[in-house]
Formats: C-alpha cells, sequence, structure tokens
C-alpha cells in the first residue's frame, strides 16, 4: 500500500490523481489531501477517501471545513505553512505535488528534505529552484518522478539507459493560437485563450500554453530535472500530441514515449515506476492518426520560449523573477485588466526591473518573487487576492 499526500487535489491533476488512487484502492491510500479555496470539493472528497489530514491553506476557510468533516475521523489544518508539514507526516510515502504556482516550491523543498517520493507535477518549483530543488533531494536521496506529460515521455525514454543524453526534444502542442495572426492574438479573449486543442488543464497553465511560456517553463525544467544544459534542449511543435517528447544519444538514437495524450498516465506511472498497471480506456491506434507532423515554433509571436532560454543563461533568481512575472500577469489577464499580448510586455518589463542575486537563498526567492509580483501587478493595475 502506497500513501500519498496530494497537495491540489481539487485541481485538474490532483482530481486525475484520485481517479487513479480510486481505480487501485488495495494500492493507493491518500492519506493527505490539501485545497487552496474550494473547501466544498476538499470536504467531498475527504468523505469520500477518508484521508488521515486535509489542510485547506485559506485559514479563513477552515470552520467551514472543520465543521463539515465534524465525525469523521479527518485531522483539519489550515495555512500554507502547514502543507510544508503535514508532506512530512508519518503516514506518507509519497507527494504528489499538484500545487500550481510559487505555492508549491516550500511543499517541495520540505517533501525532499524529509526524504519523500515526489511525484512532481508543479513545475515552478524546478522553474523558480530548480538547481537548489535536485540538489537537496540528491543530499536526501529523495526521488523526483516527473508527472509533466514531456517529462514523463523523457523519463520512460530514460528507464535502461547509462549512456549520456546527447539531445532532449520537447514536443509543443502550440496552443489554441498555432495559426492565428499576431492580429488575431492581439484581440484575443480570456475564452479564445482558455481553449486549448488538446488538453483540459487548470487556468494558468491554459494561458501559459497559448503564450507558450509553458514550454518555456518546460524547457527550464528538464534543464534541472535531466541534468542537460539548455544548449541541448530543443522545442519542436507536434499539433497532434502523440508524440510526447523524445531523447536522442550519441548514436543519433531517438527514443520517444507516445500514445493519446491523456495526463492518467504520467500520473500513475510517477507512482508505479518502474512498474506498469493497466488503464482502463481506447488504445491509441497509428491507422486513425496517420499523420504526425512536426514544425519549428515561430518566435516571433511567441517570444517567450526565447526568454526561458535568455533566462536559463543568466541564472540566479532570474527564472524565479519570469515565474512570478508570469504567474501576476495572467491571473491580470484572467481577471480582465490586461490584453493578452500585454502578458508578455509585462513579463518582459519585470525582468528588466526587478533586483538581479547571482546566489539566491531560500528566503531570497521568497523576496524575489514578492517583488516581482508587485511590479508585474502595478504594470497591470492589479492586484493579487492571495
Ligand atoms: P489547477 O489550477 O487545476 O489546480 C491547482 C491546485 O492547487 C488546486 O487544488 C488549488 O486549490 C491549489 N492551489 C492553488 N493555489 C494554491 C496556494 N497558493 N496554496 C495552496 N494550494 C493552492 O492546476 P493544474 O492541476 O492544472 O496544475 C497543477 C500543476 O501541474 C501546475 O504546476 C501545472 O503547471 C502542472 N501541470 C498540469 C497539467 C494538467 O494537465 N493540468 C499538465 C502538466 C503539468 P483550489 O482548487 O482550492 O483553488
Ligand atoms: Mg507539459
Amino acid at each position: 500500500m502506497q500513501r500519498l499526500a496530494i497537495l491540489g487535489s481539487t485541481g485538474s491533476i490532483g482530481r486525475q490523481t484520485l481517479d487513479v488512487v480510486r481505480a487501485f484502492p488495495d494500492r493507493f491510500e491518500a492519506t493527505t489531501l490539501t485545497a487552496a479555496s474550494n473547501w466544498e470539493l476538499l470536504v467531498r472528497q475527504a468523505a469520500e477517501f477518508r484521508p488521515d489530514s486535509v489542510v485547506i491553506a485559506r485559514r479563513e476557510l477552515y470552520g467551514r471545513v472543520a465543521e463539515a468533516l465534524e465525525g469523521l475521523d479527518v485531522k483539519v489544518y489550515a495555512g500554507e505553512e502547514a502543507i510544508e508539514q503535514v508532506v512530512r507526516g508519518e503516514a506518507v510515502d509519497t507527494v504528489v505535488n499538484a500545487l500550481v504556482g510559487y505555492a508549491g516550491l516550500a511543499p517541495t523543498l520540505s517533501a525532499v528534505e524529509a526524504g519523500r517520493k515526489l511525484a512532481l507535477a508543479n513545475k515552478e518549483s524546478l522553474v523558480v529552484a530548480g538547481e537548489l530543488v535536485m540538489r537537496r533531494a540528491m543530499e536526501r536521496g529523495a526521488p523526483i518522478i516527473p508527472v509533466d506529460s514531456e517529462h514523463s515521455a523523457i523519463f520512460q525514454s530514460l528507464v535502461g539507459e547509462r549512456s549520456p543524453i546527447e539531445k532532449l526534444i520537447l514536443t509543443a502542442s502550440g496552443g489554441p493560437f498555432l495559426r492565428a495572426s499576431a492580429e488575431d492574438m492581439a484581440r484575443a479573449t480570456i475564452d479564445d485563450a482558455l481553449r486549448h486543442p488538446r488538453w483540459s488543464m487548470g487556468a494558468r497553465i491554459t494561458v501559459d500554453s497559448a503564450t507558450m511560456l509553458n514550454k518555456g517553463f518546460e524547457v527550464i525544467e528538464a534543464r534541472w530535472l535531466f541534468g542537460v544544459e539548455a544548449r541541448r534542449i530543443e522545442v519542436v511543435v507536434h499539433p497532434q500530441s502523440i508524440v510526447h517528447s523524445l531523447v536522442e544519444f550519441a548514436d543519433s538514437a531517438l527514443k520517444a514515449q507516445l500514445g493519446t495524450p491523456d495526463m492518467h498516465l504520467p500520473i500513475q506511472y510517477a507512482l508505479t515506476f518502474p512498474d506498469r498497471l493497466p488503464i482502463a480506456g481506447e488504445k491509441f491506434s497509428f491507422v486513425d492518426h496517420p499523420s504526425l507532423t512536426f514544425e519549428r515554433p515561430d518566435l516571433e509571436r511567441f517570444p517567450l520560449l526565447e526568454v526561458a532560454y535568455d533566462v536559463l543563461a543568466r541564472g540566479g533568481n532570474a527564472a524565479c523573477i519570469l515565474n512570478a512575472a508570469g504567474e501576476t500577469a495572467v491571473e491580470a489577464f484572467l481577471a480582465g485588466r490586461i490584453s493578452f499580448p500585454r502578458i508578455t510586455e509585462v513579463i518582459t518589463e519585470v525582468l528588466a526591473r526587478a533586483t538581479f542575486i547571482p546566489n539566491p537563498t531560500v528566503d531570497d526567492y521568497r523576496q524575489s518573487n514578492s517583488e516581482a509580483k508587485n511590479i508585474a501587478g502595478q504594470l497591470s493595475g492589479f492586484t493579487s487576492a492571495f
């Protein structure tokens, strides 16, 4: 029995993780669930899965959760710090970090410091502080298994290999604006940006896919996860999202993982590695998908992809600034405060203005995150609710 702490159980990845638990009740047990504000779903999940504990990050909602779970044997905690604590608990073998944004970093560090196995969906942990997270995980012997589909594909392709990686090729669907003109993108509404052609995901990552900042984040994520320099990481647009990413070796061999786009597989694999379990549903058929196409990304319409490489070259807290600026700019866009192209402008301006720190500590990251969010907030006339 593998005991799971599912951070962000009410989100897109969190809910699909619970599907996996539901499918294999004799293998997985959800012992901790957490949410930010969706307390009603958290309560329903707790009633179904009977975890030892739940955390509601928004403190003001503590009373409602505690009242609703009265009589069930479930401990209720509140606040973001409580998430850091529950991952260290005795009743946890694996931490599934499905939080969104900077908020995922502290629980990631807490999980690796406690030596827990970490199934990592929260790519922002590695974007903000990848070097630090990987170093601490190495020191504590804490395995990190990627959940992000591209990184899971690479991870799966590396099983059994000992030779160095020549190149990583990350595939990108191209998002909803792959074929849109710059003028169309300038007029894009919130609904347009949220209409992803291949994946149904949380709001932030969906908008990040529309700007392709998400793919930039994935380059940074891959750099730290697999210890591969940026010049060996390439992005290729593959609109069908069947080839989930590839690894190239010195002998020119390419290995990839393919299949219908469905996050249940990478989530489940992160929990069962090195084993595999069945997943219900239709199997992929090549004859039904006779055309798999590949093209270069258009860096003029998607400049944030290149910004991610610049940020890696700068090092220090640059990627932390990029993430924070992106978080606030996307929130401002989703609140109707700024236009779609303004997201890119705000991010670029914050990167130029925020304080650069060459060798940041955890505390520096915290301050840098707030500073960059403040600047992005001023530039977009927006203050975050959180
Ligand atoms: P969602 O927005 O759907 O879910 C986020 C979860 O985190 C929710 O449970 C939310 O609670 C909780 N949460 C949000 N903010 C905070 C906070 N400040 N403190 C504590 N909890 C918080 O996101 P996704 O599931 O789409 O994404 C999760 C992560 O996985 C992201 O890093 C994303 O990039 C990555 N990912 C997602 C994929 C997908 O298919 N969705 C694919 C690949 C990667 P509440 O519901 O109460 O607001
Ligand atoms: Mg991905």
